[in-house]
């Protein structure tokens, strides 16, 4: 039941867009005098789930976090939006106290949305189609939280993998309209945010007027304040010729990119529908090596797809393998309903997946070991995050984790280190 002054937390699973989407919400809901926004994990009136429904793991993930609300205060009214609430809201509906289902068109009018609702006993349910059109955001995602800044540039994805259900939970692709990102961009870096991080479901295909991703990265070089411009993940046949220009001309923009490869295999590609040769991919990762010193390229892998048999699974293991890629995740596969890979029937087993996915995160600790490797005795710049035992932690553009100690307040600093040893899964550094 919505009150006249109600506390109200806030919860995301899933991506980095998602992040971004609810650092913004929270600003909206700052602004409406019905609500006080208090931390997670406290008993509040309302809670909101920004859903994911990527993999199984994401519809498992909802649930399990309603139960946590629920057992935090048993009368909580709560609000689930997002991917999930966009494709699954007969499976929503069943859950306890969850009184608003709203879907992507309108998640980001949430604040209005609850004005409206006030008095409803029932479940109210928002999933309307999701317009293709450009969009702008209403307010700056600035997250107290966080050193870096997400910033939304694009929604939605016409690609149709055919193991995604994107295109359906979030819609055809479309984008911010681009004086709307800059505004934003010089909101963020004001309140302090020295690296922004690029955000979107398919950023290479951004598209607005004459502007198109690449005027976006430029742009955003533009802003005094900014320091550092991050992008988040690429597809490959999206990143514009320039991109890598950018990183060794010694401009803002960090030497990373995640660029999802999924597979080695050409045969897995194919029946993912991904619109690459590993060749081609492998092609980009040494020229990006060849032209930016030390730039880190992170990737995704899939096992498990359909299909995939143990001689196609070497053929990505060794492709990987001998590649120049930094580090990557891997993710088994996950059934989705809506996906096209739902009709093929030649499923692995789950106990063979579990083995390969074994055997890709080996592989991916000794790559993410071996580019840290090469780091030792080398210069860096450190954006500094946080603060633990007077070890300072920050990123460095190239995507490594660095100890700093240090008694001085580093906090929000960027500062020049050189690189010791390798730390765990990060490095230690001493000022320079
Ligand atoms: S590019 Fe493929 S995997 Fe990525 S969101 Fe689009 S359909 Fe999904």
């Amino acid at each position: 039941m919505i009150k006249k002054t109600n506390t109200i937390s806030f919860y995301t699973l899933g991506c980095r867009v998602n992040q971004s989407e609810t650092a913004v919400l929270i600003r909206s809901f700052e602004d409406n005098s019905k609500f006080h926004v208090l931390p997670q994990n406290t008993a509040t009136d309302v809670a909101v789930i920004n859903t994911c429904t990527v993999t199984e793991k994401g519809d498992t993930d909802t649930r399990k976090l309603i139960n946590k609300i629920n057992r935090l205060n048993s009368k909580t009214y709560i609000a689930l939006i997002g991917c999930q609430s966009q494709i699954q809201k007969e499976e929503l509906l069943k859950l306890p106290n969850v009184k608003l289902i709203v879907g992507n068109a309108n998640k980001m009018d949430l604040s209005s949305l609850m004005k409206e609702i006030d008095s409803s006993p029932r479940t109210v349910i928002f999933t309307p189609d999701i317009p293709r059109k450009p969009f702008k955001i209403a307010y700056a995602g600035i997250d107290k939280s966080h050193t870096r800044a997400n910033i939304k540039i694009q929604d939605g994805c016409d690609f149709f993998c055919s193991y995604c259900e994107v295109p359906y939970a979030r819609g055809g692709a479309r984008s911010r309209e681009f004086n709307d990102i800059i505004k934003e961009a010089k909101i963020l870096s004001n309140a302090g945010h020295k690296e922004i991080v690029i955000t979107g479901i398919n950023v290479g295909s951004y598209k607005f007027k004459n502007y198109k991703f690449i005027d976006v990265v430029s742009a955003l070089e533009q802003i005094q304040k900014i320091k550092r411009i991050r992008i988040s993940s690429i597809e490959l046949t999206t990143i514009p010729t320039g991109l890598l220009g950018k990183m060794y001309d010694n401009s803002k923009v960090c030497r990373f990119l995640h660029v999802p490869l999924q597979s080695g295999s050409n045969d897995i590609l194919k029946a993912m529908n991904r619109k690459y040769t590993f060749e081609q991919f492998n092609k980009f990762v040494y020229e990006a090596h060849r032209k930016v010193p030390d730039i880190c390229i992170g990737t995704d892998i899939i096992v498990g797809f359909p299909g995939e048999t143990e001689k196609l699974f070497c053929e990505t293991f060794n492709n990987i393998s001998n590649s120049s890629i930094d580090h990557f995740h891997v993710f088994s596969y996950s059934k989705r309903r809506m996906a096209k890979s739902k009709l093929l029937i030649n499923n692995v087993k789950p106990e063979t997946a579990k083995k390969r996915s074994e055997l890709l995160r080996t592989l991916a600790q000794k790559k993410s070991k071996d580019f840290r490797r090469s780091l030792i005795n080398k210069g860096a710049s450190v954006l500094i995050e946080q603060k633990k035992n007077d070890i300072w932690t920050g990123l460095t553009d190239n995507y490594v984790r660095v100890e700093v100690p240090s008694s001085k307040d580093l906090s929000n600093k960027i500062i020049k280190v050189k690189l010791n040893e390798i730390k765990g899964q990060h490095m230690s550094g001493t000022i320079i």
